[in-house]
């Protein structure tokens, strides 16, 4: 909430766009930037709440709660480490520039700003492409294409790995462009690609030559054979046109992966491929083939191009089946709700982690992913769902006591009308967690 009061609704809107002038973005030291992507949370929800309406009334059924939880809380998990320690891009980047740089472009010009827009663009398609034809690289990334959705709740499902096989391709910038404009662009890079995860924008006309629009990034999304491996674009489509990998939406796409995670525990949607790829690569003989399962695609095998055969991706066709546990209306609205204080207490935990102890930190991480991993297990349907709902609820009361003991919640009325609240909302969800628990036993029994 504090960081949305820290800029002016049509500059962080702005932001999102790109649509930035090189003078409100150019800074003369690293430490001057502010945390564009931390700022933008509350603008992401309120456009995310904005589609959804759009959804809601138009029942197109275009957003499904189990799904967006799931992206929403990849989103949360893919920022974990950055609580701890600096960004891993930031940091190469700062201590090539330091140690390699060519000579030293300088801040405060306009051209300079221009040609890190087209660097950082450029270096964006060629990590996304290898992102996709390269094996250890898409262990990270399929996290982003596991929503069988595309909505802009999507653009948030993010992987928590993805930024250490990402920081290597900006490095050529690191030789002449200074580390504070590079920081700029490689976050507004990201945080353009928000608004194209929609639907509801079917075409942008002449713009579609040049940007990377929601069209565009549809066909990236889908598992027809016809997307596969197509438009990588990050801001501009023009690298996909260039170097061969552009195609346009024609059929109406399915999205998701070619093999569908069929579950929405967020756990298993970050590390599932990395931990297939390790035994994958421990069960291949001979170092050759060990190579080829890190190096080449995901598709790939012995005998096999590369990037693998299109004929083994299955030929799917819209409208398709997707993962869709159902549940009662009062399970949605009840994990609704606690989903909702849950990222209330993220965002405040992002905005006053400078007041936190490391170790304080790293307990309301474990709570915060403990509680994502139960919100994955409601939704799955799974039979323990209930078992970690009420540990988690028994959890989160005696966190809040012993945060308030400790005084690191201070005593301020609205903290206490917080606290109040939390704790009767969390020994009623053990109650009804209990009861709900009983009545289901009882109808299996009967
Ligand atoms: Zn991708
Ligand atoms: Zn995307």
């Amino acid at each position: 909430m504090a960081s949305a009061l820290k800029v002016p609704f049509q500059v962080g809107m702005r932001r999102l766009f790109y649509a930035v002038t090189p003078n409100e973005t150019s800074f003369s030291d690293v430490k001057d930037v502010p945390p564009l992507t931390d700022e933008s949370g509350p603008f992401f929800f309120v456009l995310i709440f904005l589609e959804l309406a759009i959804s809601a009334y138009k029942k197109d059924g275009k957003y499904r709660l189990g799904d967006s939880v799931t992206s929403i809380s990849a989103g949360v998990i893919s920022r974990f480490p950055l609580l701890f320690l600096k960004a891993i891009s930031l940091v190469s980047y700062m201590w090539v520039h330091e140690h390699f740089k060519i000579f030293e472009l300088p801040w405060n010009s306009q051209w300079t700003w221009w040609l890190c827009f087209l660097g950082v663009d450029l270096g964006y398609y060629w990590f996304h492409r290898l992102a996709h034809e390269v094996n250890f690289m898409w262990a990270a990334h399929q996290v982003h294409h596991s929503s069988e959705d595309y909505n802009l709740a999507t653009a948030l499902r993010q992987s928590v790995l993805q930024s250490y096989t990402s920081w290597v391709f900006y490095l050529p910038l690191a030789l002449f462009i200074p580390p504070q404009i590079f920081i700029v662009h490689q976050e507004l890079n990201i945080l353009y690609q928000f608004w194209i995860h929609t639907q509801y924008i079917k075409s942008l006309g002449p713009l579609e030559y040049i940007l990377n629009t929601p069209s565009h990034h549809r066909v990236h999304h889908g598992r027809n054979r016809y997307c596969i491996d197509k438009n990588y674009a990050g801001t501009l489509i023009i690298w996909d046109r260039l170097f061969g990998t552009f195609e346009a939406e024609n059929e109406e796409v399915v999205y998701g992966l070619t093999h569908p995670l069929n579950t929405f525990d967020p756990n298993y949607v970050q590390f599932c491929h990395a931990k297939y790829t390790f035994q994958r690569f421990l069960d291949t003989n001979g170092i050759k083939n060990k190579l080829g399962v890190l190096f080449c695609g995901p598709g790939w095998d012995e005998g096999k191009p590369r990037t693998g055969l299109i004929e083994d991706i299955p030929n799917v066709k819209a409208p398709h089946p997707k993962y869709d546990p159902k549940h009662s209306l009062i399970v949605n609205i009840y994990a609704a709700v606690h989903f909702t204080v849950l990222l209330i207490m993220n965002l405040e935990l992002v905005t006053q982690k400078g007041g936190l102890s490391q170790a304080l930190i790293m307990c309301l991480l474990l709570y915060i992913g403990f509680s994502l991993t139960c919100f994955g297990k409601i939704f799955d349907n799974a039979p323990e769902a209930v078992y970690y709902e009420i540990t988690r609820c028994a959890v989160s009361l005696l966190l809040d006591w012993v945060m308030c003991f400790l005084k690191y919640i201070n005593q301020g009325s609205s903290r206490k009308c917080q606290v109040t609240t939390d704790i009767i909302l969390y020994k009623y969800s053990i109650h009804y967690a209990t009861v709900h628990n009983q009545e289901e036993k009882n109808s299996l029994n009967q």
